[in-house]
């Protein structure tokens, strides 16, 4: 199932703004595999993003953690996070 996450990602090599977006982060328990540690561990992937300003595409890495004993099978970014500050 996925679940809902946002991320800010800036400054847009586009506009130079920070945009805040939805992703949809699908993850999967990794019940046979137990790991040694207990450290949540980061890690990134490339997507592709619209600027909302210049309403074309731009790459860039996002961040997210995994929790030990977890592993993401799939990212999605899903649409724009309306900002507070327009
Ligand atoms: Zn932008």
């Amino acid at each position: 199932m996925g679940r809902a996450d946002t991320i800010d990602i800036g400054p847009c090599p586009l506009c130079g703004g920070v945009h805040h977006y939805a992703l949809r982060v699908e993850r999967s328990k990794v019940s046979h595999f137990m790991p040694a540690g207990d450290e949540a561990q980061e890690k990134s992937f490339v997507r592709l993003f619209v600027c909302p300003k210049e309403n074309e595409h731009y790459q860039s890495t996002l961040s997210l953690i995994v929790e030990p004993g977890w592993r993401i099978k799939s990212v999605e970014v899903g649409g724009m996070v309306e900002d507070p500050d327009g």
